[in-house]
């Protein structure tokens, strides 16, 4: 069974999706960290992160792959905490617009996908483009204030609150704009409104769904 969870920048994908996977005893697939691991790469080998050709290059040079954890790996090392540092947020939407890094990412989403019994991607375009036949999709969203005020607390720098928030509309305005595989919602996609809920309310909102589709589908 694939579950696939997009929405906007800091809308508590990441702690929902792989609360959900634990949950589930399912593959946690972190889309982003893959885009974030070639912008790390693009940086480190002082490429240019507007040149299509150079950043698919660089993402075809290295192996990416997940951890028991889900946590990212690069050519076998881990790449966390440095692919969510500020200069890799700074350059990540660019390198990630590019119609052939995406290509050379989808592909391999896909394949991890297709090792695993069960999968919860999430990103921008897992509804959408990578897997737009997964069984059960969902939307997630928060106002922006309320996302920025998430981010903030995480990196334990609130006073940092309003930066974050332009930050993440930016994030937003290149993700939603750019001409490939644009943050949409998919038109099968259920919307789940996260502002005021806990992580373990939204997760326990999504596993409801996920019963309830079972239930309907016995064999899947
Ligand atoms: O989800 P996260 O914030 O880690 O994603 C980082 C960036 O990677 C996004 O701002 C977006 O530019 C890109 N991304 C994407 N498609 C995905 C997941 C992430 O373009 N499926």
């Amino acid at each position: 069974m694939i579950i696939a969870i997009d929405g906007p920048a800091g809308a508590g994908k990441s702690t929902v999706s792989r609360g959900l996977a634990k949950a589930l005893g399912f593959l946690f697939l972190d889309t982003g960290a893959m885009y974030r691991a070639v912008a790390l790469k693009v940086l480190e080998s002082g490429a240019d992160p507007e040149s299509e050709t150079q950043c698919r290059e660089t993402a075809e040079r290295h192996r990416l792959s997940f951890d028991p954890a889900g946590k990212i790996l690069i050519d076998g090392t881990p790449g966390e905490p440095d692919v969510r540092s500020e200069r890799v947020e700074k350059i990540v939407s660019a390198v990630s617009a590019h119609p052939r890094v995406r290509a050379v990412i989808v592909a391999r989403q896909q394949a991890i996908a297709s090792a695993a019994h069960g999968v919860v991607a999430e990103g921008r375009d897992t509804t959408t483009v990578v897997f737009p036949r997964a069984e059960l999709k969902f939307f997630l969203n928060a106002s922006a204030a309320e996302r920025a005020r998430r981010k903030a607390h995480q990196v334990g720098a609130p006073e940092r609150q309003r930066a974050i928030e332009s930050d993440l509309l930016r994030r937003d305005t290149i993700d939603s704009t750019r001409a490939h595989s644009p943050l949409v919602k998919a038109p099968d996609a259920l919307v789940i409104e996260t502002d005021g809920k806990s992580p373990e309310q939204v997760i326990a909102e999504l596993l409801a769904h996920v019963h309830a589709r079972r239930a309907a589908a016995p064999r899947e």
